[in-house]
């Protein structure tokens, strides 16, 4: 009997408490005598109640004119949609007419007239950008801006006018330059808390290196050159010219103390210039080994020494944000021959003869003589280009082993699509990457100048050429120390 005694006392308490919670949250919510307030809304959803409607009209007013004076336009558009009604309440809150100013531009915010650019990327990886401006031509101009970085204004405007001077002995004919993306353009009204781009410098900028990030800057020391400070930068000459539109060329004198951009750049848009371009190249000479079995084994002679020679190209170039991507050769024209380094081997041995060595240390070029070197071994943009790429020999066209040895990779994987991996002994390997087809197996011995295949674009490549790595010590990608090819054949 007792113990349902203390049971109902206990649950009575809990109603007495339950009841006095809810009287409190009544009393607190709601009072005993109505007021007039003012109930704002937004969407027809109520944001709250104020006491003063002049008083948010006034900040309302205030943040017009701020962003008027921010961007300098005549009219800035209060969010649609809201709507203050005068009533009589018996709720308790009332908030501070800032604090539903707030409320509104958190859930809508203030538009102005302007103009949306939607950039659509070419690769459907990446997302789309959006520009928003309030003036069209600023666009325009700092897109003129972008592309100035890549061709000089006086060549822009030869272009445009249709008075490019002909080529005397080398020289380009620009014959197209475009942006390589889908530009939109829509007027509209812009949230002005978005980004809205009202200075042309900084837009050129967000075109240019992909982000609004601080400048970054060297300064010049004794001994600096501009290849140094590029190299040290992980930028390559060229690049730096680009950074640094003030310097013409790398020969550009500097001083000590100046200061330079080293940033890397990455533009939102792709410059195209498409031209007909002739310029002279090195050919490299060949080397062919005599044996001589009155010489004794181990002893080498260089008869002839080689000399690499000139050759003139008549090209057909694409270059995207200054950067060759294909090369068509028109024609070539032999200006200086290059001359043939001649050695002769010994291979005399105890009065008997010994066969020729493996390696005869001179290496063979791995395409055929129509090339154009479209980029060489160095930095671009932050990364080391691992190797040289040789273009202009055309699509299929063979591929050549650049010393005899056995075949250590021949597939199609990942970026560098069709390759084969040579190991020639001595640590060296060769690596030829994008290839069309493949001509060698896993195992099989190659001799110097050997076809190997064909050149393509398989892969990760923009056009078509062959990406010619030279490593030390390892595999091309994993352990091997890249070298630039170019000193096999010097
Ligand atoms: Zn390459």
């Amino acid at each position: 009997m007792k113990v349902i005694k203390t049971g109902l006392i206990y649950i009575f308490a809990i109603a007495l408490a339950v009841a006095i919670v809810m009287f409190v949250n009544f009393a607190n919510r709601y009072q005993l005598n109505p007021k007039e307030v003012y109930k704002v809304y937004l969407d027809g959803k109520v944001l709250g109640n104020i006491n003063d409607k002049e008083e948010l009209e006034e900040y309302i007013n205030d943040e017009q004119k701020e962003l008027k004076e921010k961007y300098m336009v005549d009219k800035v558009y209060i969010p649609t949609g809201v709507d203050i009604q005068k009533c009589t309440t018996y709720e308790k809150e009332v908030l501070t007419a800032k604090q539903v100013h707030n409320l509104i531009k958190e859930e809508k915010p203030f538009t102005i007239k302007g103009y949306k650019i939607t950039i659509k990327p070419n690769n459907d990886d990446e997302e789309k950008i959006i520009i928003n401006v309030l003036d069209k031509d600023m666009f325009d101009r700092a897109l003129k801006s972008v592309v100035e970085a890549f061709i000089s204004k006086e060549q822009i405007k030869n272009y445009e006018n249709n008075t490019q001077p002909e080529i005397k002995d080398t020289g380009s004919i620009i014959e197209d330059i475009y942006i390589d993306q889908d530009i939109t353009i829509k007027q509209g009204y812009i949230s002005t808390d978005e980004q809205i781009f009202t200075d042309e410098k900084l837009l050129t900028k967000y075109l240019l290196f992909g982000n609004l990030q601080e400048d970054q800057y060297y300064t010049v020391k004794e001994g600096d050159t501009i290849d140094s400070i590029a190299y040290d930068h992980k930028l390559a000459t060229a690049e730096f010219l680009v950074v640094n539109p003030e310097f013409t060329s790398a020969n550009n004198l500097l001083s000590v103390g100046q200061q330079v951009k080293v940033g890397l750049i990455s533009p939102i848009v792709d410059v195209v210039v498409e031209s007909h371009t002739v310029l002279d190249q090195e050919s490299q000479y060949k080397t062919t080994t005599e044996y001589d079995s009155s010489m004794s084994a181990g002893i080498q002679k260089v008869e002839v020494e080689g000399q690499n020679g000139l050759d003139r190209l008549t090209t057909k170039l694409k270059t995207i944000n200054g950067e060759t991507t294909n090369v068509v050769i028109v024609s070539k024209e032999v200006i200086t021959p290059a001359v043939d380094k001649v050695v002769k081997v010994g291979t005399k041995i105890n009065g008997g003869t010994a066969t020729a060595p493996i390696m005869s240390g001179t290496w063979a070029w791995p395409t055929i003589s129509q090339y154009y070197i479209s980029s060489y071994f160095g930095y671009r943009w932050g990364k080391i280009h691992e190797a040289l790429d040789i273009a202009g020999s055309g699509e299929g066209s063979p591929i050549f082993a650049a010393g005899s040895g056995v075949v250590v990779a021949s597939l199609n994987k990942g970026s560098l699509g069709n390759y084969v991996t040579i190991e020639h002994g001595n640590g060296y390997y060769t690596l030829y990457a994008h290839l069309h087809s493949r001509t060698v197996q896993v195992g099989q011995t190659v001799e110097k100048g050997q076809q190997i295949g064909t050149m393509g674009h398989t892969g990760f490549a923009t056009g078509t050429h062959v990406h010619f790595g030279l490593y030390k010590n390892g595999l091309p990608y994993r352990d091997g120390i890249p070298l630039d090819p170019l000193i096999l054949y010097r």
